[in-house]
């Protein structure tokens, strides 16, 4: 399969995110060569430059944007995806941990990934911040499907010695040692990233939640990945576990746990002293608006969080969020924030799951827009892809307003075609 091509349609990508600006080609070309962008531009440039349009994949109903980032999910939890009745503790042990346990299981692992990882393709997201479980070989297997796939992904074994089902204990020591052992095959193989995965102050040991600082500290270009403050009662029950914290970031903090590599899923309930400490220690936060309010969280403040300077980007937290689609992630974030007196424009919508989403990740020397010389992972919207999407965008005056339709009413039956590196991926 080529990794080369010349794409013709109308295309759109964020150029900024601060100040926030896009880039709208009506009728632009796409150039890839060996999987990177090698241009961009007008198809009337590309013509009177004596460039044969007629080489080009012409795709005009199209509207072409980079692939979809997605800062915080959970690779077995497609197996209990939109389960019945539970807040987040109960949640965790009544559907999520007896799914994980079947993950000691390498066949079942192995095959799950794939599922998984064709799964986000097909939902458009070419780049995904990833849990796995605590098993050190289902991570591997994943990893392995990853590189097969050459995406760029970013996952970690789950580090969890306490307070889970037995089955699924690693130990401090233990935990650690997977986790290096993960770092050095595959941090940095191929497009393929490390992060460092306790899965929340709660289910971790001050042991190894030292032991996890001290490994971040020994490969500092890993990243850092957890969740807090997601629910009232979680909240209650990490300072019940570690009488010692003086609130909940600081469970994290004082380990050596929070900085600009460390992406946290929810941050719904932080006080201002921690927020002020979130910024300042430049810490990324994970907005997951579909898990917060399918599991009744809480609402997230994106608009109090960008006035505290806190980095924010989207995610689909699947299994508690109920669909990978980033599209379908956009229109509940557009809720949770119009429910928060905030109206999250659309541009600014496909920033967060783009160009944001990368700088979040500091990856966006390698995705996120069309620059040239980036890897060219990208999609083909089709926003005719139902009968009231097509009559809604018939209406539309402008790209700014097709992509509102889009991402309010989409999900994966707006992905014409998914292009990872240049390629096009059959799932
Ligand atoms: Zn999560």
């Amino acid at each position: 399969m080529s990794r080369s091509g010349a794409y013709r349609s109308r295309i759109l990508h964020i150029t900024s995110t601060d100040p926030l600006k896009y880039e709208y080609l009506e009728d632009g070309v796409l150039l890839v060569e060996d999987g990177k962008v090698a241009d961009l531009g007008a198809a009337e440039q590309f013509e009177r430059a004596g460039f044969a349009l007629g080489q080009c994949q012409h795709e005009p109903d199209y509207l072409l944007v980079p692939g979809f980032i997605d800062t915080h999910v959970h690779s077995p939890q497609l197996d209990v995806i939109a389960s019945y009745g539970e807040q987040l503790l109960e949640w965790l042990n009544k559907y999520t941990f007896p799914a994980e346990a079947r993950y000691a299981d390498e066949t079942y692992a192995a095959t799950s990934a794939v599922a998984f990882l064709n799964s986000l393709l097909e939902a458009g997201t070419t780049t995904a911040l990833v849990f796995a479980t605590s098993h050190h070989k289902a991570t591997d297997v994943l990893f392995e499907a990853a590189r097969e796939k050459n995406m760029r992904l970013i996952a970690g074994k789950v580090l969890m010695d306490q307070n889970a089902t037995t089955e699924l204990h690693d130990t401090a020591v233990g935990g650690i040692q997977d986790s290096e052992a993960l770092i050095n095959k595959w941090h940095g193989n191929g497009r393929l990233g490390y992060a460092i995965t306790p899965r929340f102050a709660g289910t971790s040991s001050v042991e190894q939640l030292t032991l996890a600082g001290e490994l971040h500290q020994k490969y500092p270009d890993t990243w850092i990945q957890s969740h807090i403050s997601e629910n009232l009662d979680e909240v209650r029950w990490v300072k019940e576990v570690h009488p010692h914290i003086s609130d909940y970031l600081d469970a994290y903090e004082r380990y050596g746990l929070v900085n600009d590599r460390a992406v946290f899923a929810h941050c719904i309930h932080l006080t201002a002293s921690e927020r002020k400490r979130f910024a300042d220690l430049g810490a990324r936060a994970a907005f997951c608006p579909s898990s917060n309010m399918f599991i009744g969280s809480g609402l997230f403040d994106l608009a109090q969080m960008k006035e505290d300077r806190i980095d924010v980007s989207l995610a689909s937290d699947v299994g508690g969020g109920t669909s990978l689609s980033m599209l379908r992630t956009l229109a509940d974030a557009y809720k949770v924030c119009q429910l928060k007196g905030y109206s999250l424009g659309p541009m600014e919508a496909l920033a967060l799951v783009t160009l944001g989403g990368a700088e979040s990740l500091h990856i966006d020397q390698f995705v996120g827009n069309f620059e040239k010389g980036k890897e060219a992972d990208f999609l083909m919207l089709n926003p005719n892809a139902t009968n009231v999407m097509s009559r809604r965008v018939g209406f539309s005056d402008s790209v700014e307003d097709e992509f509102f339709v889009m991402m309010t009413l989409g999900d994966e039956r707006n992905i014409a075609a998914t292009y990872v590196a240049g390629e096009k991926v059959s799932i």
